[in-house]
């Protein structure tokens, strides 16, 4: 295809403006796929995002359009993930198009992601068509949500296109729109290969797909390349395009985004990114740096049953073959027993990988607190990352401790922002900004990941009845006070319940999570003391009272479904349970001890 006639875009919006819905549209209006098989959300592939309404992994389609100009143009989409966790992939893949449709639901107007998704098309240099989504709902309001992106984000809106993504009006405007408005891209076909890595998964079948952008020169079937990262080189078995099924061609040429695949094993060998040359002749000269994705959370993740732990292994390392942002290491408890150390992106990457493991392997799994990074200062001027408050060093040979710090940009309704500033102040954060976007406050904070990788959002959206968005970047490493705590039951250290926390609030965390696992830990036939220490001093205690009675002794005899019911409901609470010496602890209670409220 000629330059000229190629439109290469992404879409960003909020969650729920109706990102995934248009791009049906896009893909229904342009015959991409007959009406027959159309089933909704085409993009969102995996049964979890679905469920959740969101896009995790970005996906890509190409649309052949002939134009009201009679011509014929090539529309690669590039449908990008819409939650904070997932940044990283946003910004990679804004760099492998040159424009954007910007959704806004015309009914709720801009919002947190709203501002940073487009942002981050704003960094890359898209050119950007505002879409207003959803003008078949009566609340829709187009004059003040054109307003408000003209104020918020400052990009002109006066030739912004009334959409609805559901009754397919404003479909066809919106594809002249990108014909258009959206640049044509750029790219020196007679120059050697350049290309970049937009993203990779793994296939059962095919192995690793590869997602390219073509900048110059051509790819081919049959071609030697090499990923220039780590001069690493394949044969091309496979080259081919998303309609949004995968259908072969030949080759692939400047400004088209399309697939490879190499008999390559693991994502973990494709670095996204990366620039793609051929072995023989290539281009000397990389694209511009790009920084592989790290975690930034960590936990354990321990089987329930600890017959199932080579199950276990076997689910993470099939889950960490298409996913390289995920990390994982052996932990052993002396509590939980053999178990993985995970790192994610975030709390939403976390819950994901979680319940794949539980549904999709079928094993019942303990999650203990989630904890950031630490950077630990020695006395010897040495640092030691602290992945796991388990591994704290000895305090003696500690000089100091630092934290990962993020800046949060939350918009909210007036009526809710006094509880959004108390929840922040109560998180240790420092207020940056307050401003007015709209009828809307924005406030800015710089807060300790710590404190917001655990309920934040939780909270935040029970605190604002959800009308509150959220959007948080990491920012860098700060000193503070910080300590681990550990509980204590039946005077054993229970080391999966161990936390790092602010000198501060250790007391009134420490009660708190000895109040809750005296309500968690079921009653045993002895006497149970719970408690909260610092090194080796106790700063909260709670005793859970000795069980005085067999469960069924009140069921006097006669009833003997009753009876059985009662056992049967104890074993299965039962099976839910590890024992830690001589207590039974329930699974919940590892992640409900710890929710702050
Ligand atoms: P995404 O999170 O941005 O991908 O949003 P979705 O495409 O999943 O849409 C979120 C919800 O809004 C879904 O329930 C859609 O059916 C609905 N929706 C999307 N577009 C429209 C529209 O134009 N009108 C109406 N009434 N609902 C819409
Ligand atoms: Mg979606």
């Amino acid at each position: 295809t000629e330059l000229s006639n190629i439109r290469n875009f992404s879409i960003v919006a909020h969650i729920d403006h109706g990102k995934s819905t248009l791009a049906d549209r896009l893909i229904q209006e342009t015959n991409t796929v007959a009406t027959r098989d159309m089933k909704e959300q085409m993009l969102d592939s995996m049964d979890i995002e679905r469920e959740r309404g969101i896009t995790i992994k970005a996906n890509t389609v190409r649309i052949d359009y002939r134009a009201d100009d009679g011509q014929d143009y090539v529309l690669n989409l590039i449908d990008t993930p819409g939650h904070v966790d997932f940044a990283y992939e946003v910004s990679r893949s804004m760099r492998a198009v040159e424009g954007s449709l910007l959704v806004v639901d015309s009914t709720q107007g801009v919002e947190a992601q709203t501002l940073a998704n487009v942002y981050q098309a704003i960094d890359a240099d898209h050119e950007i068509v505002p879409v207003l989504n959803k003008i078949d709902l009566p609340a829709s309001d187009l004059d003040r949500v054109a307003e408000q992106i003209e104020d918020v984000i400052g990009i002109d809106a006066s030739g912004a296109i009334p959409v609805s993504a559901k009754t397919g009006q404003g479909i066809h405007e919106t594809l002249e729109a990108i014909v258009q408005h959206l640049p044509a891209p750029k790219g020196d076909p007679d120059a050697p290969l350049k290309a970049m890595l937009v993203d990779s998964w793994y296939d059962a079948y095919l192995g690793v797909i590869v997602l390219v952008r073509i900048i110059d020169g051509h790819l081919k079937k049959g071609d030697r390349i090499k990923f220039m990262s780590n001069n690493t080189t394949h044969h091309v078995d496979r080259i081919g395009v998303f309609k949004p099924a995968m259908a072969e061609i030949d080759r692939l040429g400047p400004g088209e985004i399309g697939f490879l695949t190499a008999s390559i094993k693991q994502v973990r060998d494709t670095r996204v990114g990366d620039t793609i040359t051929h072995e023989k002749h290539g281009t000397t000269d990389a694209l511009p740096g790009f920084k592989p994705s790290q975690p930034v959370v960590f936990c354990g993740l321990f089987p329930v049953d600890s017959a199932q732990f080579e199950d276990l292994r076997d689910a993470i390392e099939k889950l960490a073959l298409n996913d390289a942002s995920f990390s994982y290491e052996m932990e052993t408890s002396a509590a939980l027993g053999f178990g993985f150390r995970c790192g994610f992106l975030g709390l939403l990457h976390l819950e994901v990988i979680r319940d794949r493991i539980e549904r999709e392997y079928d094993i019942e799994l303990i999650t203990t607190a989630p904890s950031v990074i630490y950077h630990v200062y020695m006395r010897d001027g040495s640092m030691v990352e602290l992945h796991n408050p388990a591994d704290m060093p000895d305090l003696t040979h500690v000089d100091h401790l630092e934290e990962p710090r993020i800046k949060a940009t939350i918009l909210v309704p007036d009526e809710y922002l006094g509880d959004v500033l108390k929840l922040c102040q109560d998180r240790r954060g420092i207020q940056e900004d307050l401003t007015y976007a709209g009828s809307r406050a924005m406030v800015v904070y710089d807060l300790p990941l710590n404190e917001v990788v655990f309920d934040f959002y939780d909270r935040l959206k029970s605190v604002t009845k959800g009308y509150a968005s959220f959007d948080y970047q990491m920012t860098g490493y700060r000193e503070d006070f910080l300590v681990k705590m550990q509980i204590l039951v039946n005077d054993e250290p229970v080391d999966a319940l161990s936390i790092m926390v602010h000198r501060d609030r250790a007391e009134q965390r420490g009660r708190a999570m000895c109040e809750k696992l005296k309500d968690l830990i079921p009653r045993h036939m002895f006497k149970i003391p719970i408690q909260a220490a610092i090194g080796g001093r106790i700063i909260a205690r709670e005793t859970l009272a000795a069980l005085r009675k067999d469960v069924t002794a009140k069921c006097y005899g006669g009833d003997a479904t009753r009876k059985r019911k009662l056992l049967d409901k104890q074993k299965a609470g039962k099976k839910k349970m590890r024992q830690f010496g001589k207590v039974d602890i329930p699974q919940e209670a590892f992640i409900s001890a710890l929710k702050m409220d």
